[in-house]
């Protein structure tokens, strides 16, 4: 299949789609859901099974060519391997990965591997099973270890995503940097942002980035920079002698909107051409009320070349008028 390369009006490629599958979730971390008072969206305001396929294979023959698969937690959506199984034959999808809390993940594992999943995000913030339990409101360290356990001897390339949250796991930053020690795998210290679905909860925050570099390097004075892929959310690092490698992403910092080749499917089935805008395109909407193929890939090709310069800009913009605010588990991340 001729690959076409899509840019955006800023010339940044675009050719990477991370779609959210469902809104729900079995855990309630608290810097992405509140405890109580969810409102999760009705069945029926999903993208079906067939609309995501629809759709991704209209992206897929503009130039997207990897596709994320995340939530809410993916694998609360019944059958998500029978759509996983249907993605990864639309031509032109060349990867497809996954983020999961890991807690349904591990008996699927087999087949991932199988079908060739390209990569799995695994979220695990603390090494500590009490700390775990404060973080998620859920008491479920184990599975989740055991999925972590079962993807690095299925030997898929595994990804551990850790929000770095001031007071609550900052003493897990170590810790999580020694599975790098022995084990093959991408540790990645994320940037806490204000998506908890409750508004902003704290006024500056405290462990940027560049913080959190500095703290690995206090500890690790031979921690070395290595090369970031194009396209990179994250400064890599590795520490002689580590079989794996360290990420910091300034995901609340925004330092990597200038290549940042991503759009994003919420769960209700709106397109986002930036993680801080809220919609730019109902797709939902527009695949229901009968648009053909060239309608909708006209529509989408409109929203590729009207998007925000940076992770600012489209927080500017937002049509609510409103700085971030939504849950991440509608978003996907
Ligand atoms: N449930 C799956 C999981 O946790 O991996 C997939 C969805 S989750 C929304 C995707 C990623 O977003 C996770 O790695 C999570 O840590 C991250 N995330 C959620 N809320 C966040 C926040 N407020 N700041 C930074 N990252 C956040
Ligand atoms: Fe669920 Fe993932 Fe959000 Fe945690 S980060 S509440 S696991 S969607």
């Amino acid at each position: 299949m001729q690959l076409l390369t899509l840019f955006d009006n800023h010339n940044r490629p675009i050719n990477y789609l991370r779609l959210a599958v469902t809104d729900r979730c079995n855990l309630r971390c608290f810097y992405c859901m509140p405890e109580e008072g969810i409102h999760y969206l009705l069945r029926k305001e999903l993208l079906t099974f067939e609309e995501i396929h629809r759709l991704v294979s209209l992206m897929a023959s503009m130039g997207i060519t990897k596709v994320r698969l995340t939530g809410g937690e993916p694998f609360v959506r019944t059958d998500l391997m029978k759509l996983i199984r249907s993605i990864v034959e639309i031509p032109g999808i060349q990867d497809l990965h996954l983020t999961t809390n890991g807690i349904l993940t591990s008996a699927f594992i087999p087949e991932l591997k199988k079908l060739g999943i390209a990569s799995v995000n695994l979220s695990l913030d603390t090494l500590d099973r009490e700390r775990f339990k404060t973080i998620t409101r859920r008491d479920e360290f184990e599975p989740v270890m055991k999925t972590l356990d079962q993807l690095l001897k299925q030997e898929i390339p595994v990804k551990i995503n850790a929000v770095v949250m001031d007071g609550k796991n900052t003493d897990d930053i170590l810790p999580l940097i020694e599975l790098t020690r022995n084990h093959k795998v991408d540790v990645r210290f994320i940037e806490e942002m204000p998506f908890n679905g409750e508004g902003s909860h704290y006024p500056v925050l405290n462990w940027t980035y560049k913080k959190i570099v500095r703290y690995i390097q206090e500890h690790h004075p031979g921690l070395q920079k290595i090369h970031d892929a194009a396209n990179s959310t994250s400064y890599n690092y590795t520490i002689p002698g580590y079989t794996g490698t360290i990420g910091v992403i300034a995901a609340f910092s925004r330092t990597f909107c200038g290549t940042c080749n991503r759009i994003r499917l919420t769960a209700q089935g709106v397109l986002k051409t930036c993680l801080y805008d809220n919609g730019v395109l109902d797709i939902k909407t527009l695949l229901r009320s009968g648009a053909t193929d060239d309608e909708i890939r006209e529509k989408l090709l409109y929203a590729f070349r009207h998007r925000a310069q940076d992770g600012f800009e489209a927080e500017a913009k937002r049509s609510d008028h409103l700085p971030v605010h939504e849950s991440m588990s509608t978003i996907g991340g």
